[in-house]
């Protein structure tokens, strides 16, 4: 019996999760929701490292580390590699597409957190979309700056700081009411390529607003890199790891 552990935590890899049988196992982080309507196995939690999750593949018999996690999740991503070399099993991987600008954007590229604050100092209400990272920092905003931070869920900001708990995907309608109602001046993304998250990046354009997008990080090479859903489902079926329900 072929056995496939995959590694998810984004809409691609529970679309994936979805098409899975009994035998294959669909892990989570334990940050989002875990779904509990699925086909095959579903783990949560960490695996203590990579080696760590190489002694998970060889227990649970896996034969395929497929990595279909967030482009910025590298950690668990590099893990993956190392883990599957350790356990002498294959390494996919389903990669996402960066999003482009386009000749009407002006986005700034951030390597970190030290450059993204030095290029924030001319904006005075900027919106956050990187998820909890900027919560560590709200005791170090400049008096002349109010943050809309939006992250998964909500936990408390401060007088000079606003945080909102929303999942997308986004509408660009709301969007535009949230850029509209916050007065916001200067957006701050991650480049996740995903569309459901997109509209913000119409909105800012819309306004002529810069977007502060936070590099990606680098992603190890793997045995076979894919790009669509598609791909990676007819890539198990030919493989004979898929039993596709
Ligand atoms: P990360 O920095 O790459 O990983 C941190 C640690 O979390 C890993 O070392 C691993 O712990 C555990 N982990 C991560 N993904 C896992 C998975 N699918 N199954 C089991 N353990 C996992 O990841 P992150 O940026 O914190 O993201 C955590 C999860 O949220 C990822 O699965 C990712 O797909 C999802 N996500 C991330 C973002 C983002 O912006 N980073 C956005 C949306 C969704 P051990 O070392 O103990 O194994």
């Amino acid at each position: 019996m072929k056995r496939v552990l995959l590694l998810g935590g984004v809409t691609e890899a529970l679309a994936i999760a979805r098409r899975l049988g009994p035998q294959h196992i669909y892990s989570l982080a334990g940050v989002g929701r875990v779904p509990t309507d699925l086909g095959c196995e579903v783990r949560v939690g960490g695996f203590g490292g990579a080696e760590g999750l190489a002694t998970f593949v060889q227990q649970a018999g896996i034969d395929l580390i497929l990595d279909a996690t967030h482009p910025y999740a590298a950690q668990i991503s590099h893990n993956a590699v190392t883990a599957a070399k350790m356990a002498g099993v294959p390494c996919w991987a389903l990669r996402r597409p960066a999003w482009q600008a386009g000749p009407d954007d002006d986005w700034r590229e951030v390597a970190d957190w030290p450059e993204l604050i030095t290029a924030l100092a001319p904006f005075q209400r900027p919106l956050f979309t990187l998820g909890r990272e900027p919560l560590q920092h709200l005791h170090e905003i400049p008096a002349h700056q109010f943050w809309t931070l939006r992250a998964l869920d909500v936990y408390p900001g401060n007088e000079r700081c606003e945080v909102i708990g929303a999942r997308g995907p986004f509408r660009l309608q709301d969007e535009r009411e949230l850029f509209e109602t916050r007065n916001i001046d200067v957006l701050i993304s991650k480049n996740s390529g995903s569309t459901a998250t997109e509209p913000k990046l119409d909105v800012a354009r819309e306004r002529g607003l810069p977007v502060l997008v936070l590099k990606r990080p680098v992603l190890p090479e793997v045995d076979r890199t894919f790009w669509s859903v598609g791909e990676v489902l007819d890539a198990l079926r030919n493989s004979g790891h898929s039993n596709p329900l």
